[in-house]
């Protein structure tokens, strides 16, 4: 595969952070884009985003003064950052900096829940999802579903007691440990499930593709994993409205420029994920009915939303 990335940005002060830079965009590999913000992390609001995570790292110091460049991509109009850490850099950052304390603190904030409780609605999340992609596949047995970007491994756990076979994939040394059971399920790259055989029967990317350098090669490299017919679901920060530069968290979040790399609308999303292979799902599913009338009325009110970041689809 052609290389995303061209030049490493010169070193101007010691950090251990190290970034390079997307030459082309990495939604449609377009090489036209226009600036949409450009700053530094010592700019605020970065700098106190940086501190306000919890990293188990000064990260402030890590990342100095580096540049940021957000770009918009003139053909697909996909926001992405062109300087994104490389690879060691993003190992230290998923391995070692963000861990259990500041993922739980983070929840916390998020969500004001308890462990159990952000675990159970996780849990319950995740159950709707799963039954959906499996209706979405045809309801077959075996089902075979991979999440990609599965951290601690909660969609795992409930995929096993649904009786389907599922497999994680993470990066993250501290997510995986927190896993409970089926750990060997989870591996840490996808070239590591080339060696598992037979296709899938769905794939699921949860809050995955907006942190991905290079996310429309990373769908292409999945779409080959997935049988004809089988699922896909997509789920990112919405970046719908989003204007630069970035005065408040509010704003800063959905491009904060060291794990946020793409910033994804509804269409922009439909876009690239169109490009790897896969076609939009129907909003509303017939197969639905074996729900009841009260499943039924709530797919019915779901489907008539408009078209937000969480999204179906079908492998061509
Ligand atoms: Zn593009």
């Amino acid at each position: 595969m052609q290389s995303l990335v061209d030049v490493r940005e010169p070193v101007s002060s010691p950090r251990r952070i190290r970034f390079e830079r997307r030459k082309v965009c990495p939604g449609c590999r377009s090489a036209h884009a226009n600036v949409a913000w450009r700053g530094r992390f010592s700019d605020e609001p970065v700098r106190s985003w940086l501190a306000w995570h919890h990293y188990a790292a000064d990260v402030g110091f890590e990342v100095g003064d580096a540049p940021i460049d957000l770009a918009r991509c003139a053909r697909c109009s996909l926001l992405f950052h062109r300087f994104v850490p490389d690879g060691p850099s993003l190992s230290r950052l998923y391995g070692t900096w963000i861990d259990d304390v500041q993922i739980e603190r983070f929840e916390r904030e998020q969500g004001g829940l308890g462990p159990s409780q952000t675990r159970f609605e996780r849990a319950r999340s995740m159950h709707r999802r799963l039954l959906r992609l499996h209706r979405l596949a045809g309801s077959p047995f075996p089902f075979r579903v991979l999440d990609f970007g599965c951290g601690d491994g909660v969609t795992l756990d409930v995929a096993d007691g649904l009786g389907f076979e599922a497999w994680g994939v993470d990066p993250s040394v501290t997510r995986t440990g927190r896993a409970r059971g089926g750990v060997r399920r989870i591996l840490p790259s996808a070239e590591a499930l080339q060696e598992l055989g037979q296709p899938f029967d769905a794939v699921m990317l949860i809050e995955v593709l907006e942190h991905l350098v290079d996310p429309l090669g990373t769908l292409e490299a999945l779409a080959r994993l997935v049988r004809p017919g089988g699922a896909l679901l997509v789920e990112v920060p919405d970046a719908r409205g989003w204007r630069g530069p970035p005065r408040t968290f509010e704003a800063l979040r959905v491009v904060q420029p060291l794990e946020h790399l793409n910033a994804f609308t509804p269409e922009v999303l439909a876009r690239t994920c169109r490009a790897a292979g896969f076609v939009p799902a129907p909003r509303f599913a017939w197969s639905m009915r074996g729900e009841g009338p009260r499943g039924l009325a709530s797919e019915l009110v779901s489907s008539l939303r408009p078209v937000g970041t969480r999204q179906y689809f079908s492998r061509s």
